[in-house]
Formats: structure tokens, C-alpha cells, sequence
């Protein structure tokens, strides 16, 4: 217990630590309370070289695996990879990092960052989908944006350059979150083959607001499904993992989950 109470007291001291952040050409410094908990998520989305080289290996796998597909294809039939976009297609990394810079937190700036329509591809995307299209595989984009960012978010997309963007392939968030609905809709004319997302939930729905030990489980019981069908991207940054260690309460304040967080360690001494 001791060494919780300390723990918690060093993770609290680093939260509020005030951290010099140069940013623009002329480095101007500027002095802002950066929440360094979140610092290294975003960093490593940012700058680590392993995060760039994992995406590529994600989506380089998936065309092994399409190419597989696709000798054994029957092609008189429609056939769709879904994905998500948000940290699967799509690098919001930039709206993190101004968050950290600025002291806020998500979602102050959201929309005005997707409204920019300024969003980088993720590393190897942009080819894997393209390469797909011009199989004769079509693109569906399934993603809980709000409707209300849709043109802005197709404006992105097609500008990057993702192949077949329209009104009727991007489908946004209406009345629900869970994304079951919407990969139904494209179930009616396709067979969806292939699913890539940050967060389990781009799967399926049984992942849905579940424990850590109901996901680890369910993963578990999926297993094969990884690699085959599904394709994960890495996201140390936000996701439902994170929302699971504190049972998905968002109303908690940033210290509550910062402690919920600390209690979820798992060490080797007593
Ligand atoms: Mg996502």
C-alpha cells in the first residue's frame, strides 16, 4: 500500500511537471504544463521509427494475405476490406500532440483539427488500399466521426489520395457508436473480407465496453482471426484499452484515472 501512495505521488508530480516545448521555425519556447503520461504515447506515434516500420508491417502482411485471397476468389461476387480511419488510415498524432501543447484535452480542438482536413496517411495505407482497388476490391470506410465532420473527412481522404471515397463509402457516426450496424449495410452486396482498426470494436461487436480480462479472452478466442481477417494497427495513444482500465467511466477527472491507471500495474515484488 506504501508503495502505491508513492507511486502515485511520483505519477502525480509528473503529470503536473512543467515541461519547455519548442515548436515552430523560429523554436520559440514556450512553457506548458504537459501531461507527460500521454507525452510518451504521442511521441512514439511521432517520432519512433518502430511505430512507422510496425504499420507498414501491418498493412504488407494484408497484401500478402489479399494476394492469397485473391487466387482462391470467385469474382463474380462483390467483395469489401472495411477499415477504420482514425489512427488506422488516418494520423491525428498532430491534434495529440497540440492538445499536450496546449494543456487540453480531447475533446477541445477535435473538430477543428478534422475540419483542417490536413490528416497524413498512416504508413503503408494509402498503397495497401490502392493496391486493393485496383483488384477489383472495394474500400468502405467505417469510422465513429460525427456526421457533421464528413465532408471535411472525405476531403482528406481523397485528397491523400485513398481510393474509391464517396458519400456512400464513408460512413460516419449517426445514431450509435457500435460499428455493427453500419458493416451490416455493407454486408447486404458484399462479402467483407478483410478489417483493419486501431481498436478491437472495428471488428466486431462483441468487443464492445468490455473488461481487460473479457478482452484478453476474447482475443484469445479469436485468435486466428489476427492476421487472417483481422488487422490491427498500433495506438498507445487513446483506445478502448485505455477506457477498460477504468471501466470506460469518462467522467472520472484526469488525477481518478491517472490513479485507476497506477493501480493496474503489475510488478514482481511484493
Ligand atoms: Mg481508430
Amino acid at each position: 500500500m506504501k508503495k502505491l501512495t508513492i507511486l502515485l505521488l511520483v505519477l502525480a508530480a509528473l503529470t503536473s511537471c512543467k515541461v519547455s516545448v519548442q515548436h515552430g521555425d523560429d523554436a520559440k519556447s514556450k512553457q506548458s504544463s504537459v501531461n507527460t503520461e500521454a507525452l510518451k504515447s504521442v511521441l512514439y506515434m511521432q517520432t519512433a521509427a518502430e511505430y512507422r516500420a510496425l504499420c507498414y508491417q501491418t498493412f504488407n502482411f494484408g497484401k500478402v494475405r489479399l494476394d492469397n485471397y485473391l487466387k482462391r476468389m470467385n469474382m463474380s461476387k462483390k467483395y469489401a476490406i472495411v477499415v477504420d480511419i482514425d489512427e488506422t488510415v488516418l494520423d491525428n498524432s498532430p491534434h495529440a500532440a497540440q492538445s499536450l501543447i496546449d494543456g487540453t484535452n480531447y475533446p477541445t480542438g477535435w473538430s477543428e483539427w478534422i475540419k483542417k482536413a490536413e490528416a497524413k496517411p498512416i504508413p503503408g495505407a494509402l498503397e495497401f488500399l490502392n493496391y486493393a482497388d485496383e483488384k477489383g476490391i472495394d474500400v468502405f470506410y467505417i469510422s465513429n466521426r460525427k456526421e457533421e465532420l464528413k465532408e471535411a473527412t472525405i476531403v482528406n481522404l481523397q485528397e491523400v489520395g485513398f481510393p474509391n471515397v464517396s458519400d456512400e463509402t464513408v460512413m460516419l457516426r449517426t445514431t450509435t457508436s457500435g460499428k455493427e450496424p453500419r458493416r451490416e449495410v455493407v454486408s447486404e452486396t458484399h462479402e467483407i473480407i478483410m478489417l483493419f482498426g486501431d481498436n478491437l470494436t472495428d471488428f466486431l461487436p462483441v468487443f464492445e465496453k468490455k473488461s481487460i480480462d473479457d478482452r484478453f479472452g476474447l482475443v484469445d478466442k479469436y485468435e486466428k482471426e489476427f492476421g487472417a481477417k483481422f488487422f490491427v494497427l498500433p495506438n498507445p495513444s487513446y483506445g478502448d484499452w485505455e477506457g477498460a482500465i477504468y471501466d470506460f467511466d469518462y467522467s472520472l477527472s484526469e488525477q481518478e484515472k491517472l490513479s485507476a491507471k497506477a493501480k493496474m500495474l503489475n510488478g514482481f515484488m511484493e
